[in-house]
């Protein structure tokens, strides 16, 4: 059977398709477009924004830092780290999580806006070694792959939380807060609102994420393999600390306004890895993930926050559509990466 494609007309994400391939939704929006048209009246910023004050006024002057921020050197993460030092004047802390496949000049550019935004910073490497056999597990073990392979991030984003909320604790810091954007606080299942969806949703991707754990952890242990056990084994119940705070959830988010802001004010810059707008995630696995991804016919996250910029207004359709073409091409890069993890095409498909 012919398999139908097709894309949302104001965002380009792939529209919801049953088992046959045929497009569930009527019309051609997707699911977020009509969800943004119908919510986005509804939302009272001026409220969010006095809950987030509240929040910030709870935790300012008890411990040693008010907060840790996850910074990564992106628009969001710095954004994140301004407006608590320079708007909220709150004593941080910024903590660079070095995974082995960032790209070098993460580091260089994380370590120059902390010092530009005055406030300590730390660079935090993990065992390299250990890094390449957890990421040769999670992108060859059969049981966890996904088509789009976002178990990758599924697992890593939970780690790196994870070591920022153990460093926090250490240094005697209130609360861990991160620059993730509304969307990607919803697709981990910890978005916070008033009706019972919310709730609901999040028990959902809890149980979900508890039994992929239990899962995974049982095939290590039934492989002997310690190191990794080690890094996976208490994710889950530290990351249920209670001051991990999104603050990208309390303000409209204004992407082109805020980068805008930061250029002036620290002299942000773009990361080039895509394009000069644009700014994905720093990390080279991403270009694995693309790659299986493409060869399973579908997309990644990394595309569905494409559509989530066009819907923001920080990159046109016509800016998408080009990224999208040039991206497979950049091959020679992703065998390398392959090669650093000993991945073949037979271990990813
Ligand atoms: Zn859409």
């Amino acid at each position: 059977m012919e398999k139908q494609i097709k894309k949302c007309r104001k965002c380009l994400k792939l529209l919801p398709t049953n088992e046959k391939g045929e497009v569930m939704i009527k019309g051609d929006l997707c699911p977020d477009c009509l969800r943004e048209l119908k919510m986005n009246a509804a939302i009272d910023w001026d409220e969010r924004k006095r809950e987030f004050e509240n929040i910030i006024e709870d935790i300012r002057g008890k411990h040693t830092f008010d907060g840790l921020v996850m910074l990564s050197g992106g628009k969001d993460s710095v954004y994140v780290a301004y407006l608590l030092s320079k708007i909220y004047k709150l004593n941080i802390v910024a903590i660079t999580i070095d995974n082995g496949f960032e790209y070098d000049g993460t580091f260089e550019n994380s370590s120059r806006l902390a010092k530009k935004l005055g406030i300590s910073h730390m660079i935090y490497r993990l065992p390299i070694e250990v890094m390449k056999k957890y990421y040769r597990f999670f992108l060859t073990e059969e049981s966890v792959k996904l088509k789009d392979c976002s178990q990758i991030c599924f697992f890593c984003g939970r780690l790196l939380k994870c070591i920022s909320i153990k460093m926090a604790k250490q240094l005697d810091v209130a609360a861990v807060f991160s620059g993730h954007t509304v969307e990607q606080v919803r697709a981990l299942g910890d978005e916070k609102g008033k009706d019972s969806s919310y709730a609901i949703r999040q028990k959902y991707i809890q149980t979900y994420t508890e039994r992929n754990y239990e899962k995974v952890i049982k095939i290590l242990e039934e492989q002997n393999e310690k190191e990794l056990i080690e890094l996976l084994k208490d994710n889950i119940s530290i990351n249920r600390f209670e001051n991990f705070i999104y603050p990208l959830q309390y303000f409209e988010y204004k992407p082109i306004e805020i980068a805008e802001l930061l250029k002036k004010e620290v002299g942000w810059e773009a990361d080039t890895h895509f394009t000069g707008k644009y700014i994905s995630s720093g990390c080279k696995l991403a270009k694995i993930m693309e790659y299986v991804a493409y060869k399973n016919n579908t997309d990644t996250y990394v595309e569905r926050e494409f559509s989530d910029q066009i819907r923001r207004g920080s990159l046109t359709v016509e800016e998408v559509q080009e990224i999208m073409n040039s991206r497979i091409e950049v091959s020679e890069e992703r065998k390398e990466i392959m090669e650093q993890l000993s991945v073949t095409d037979d271990d990813l498909f």
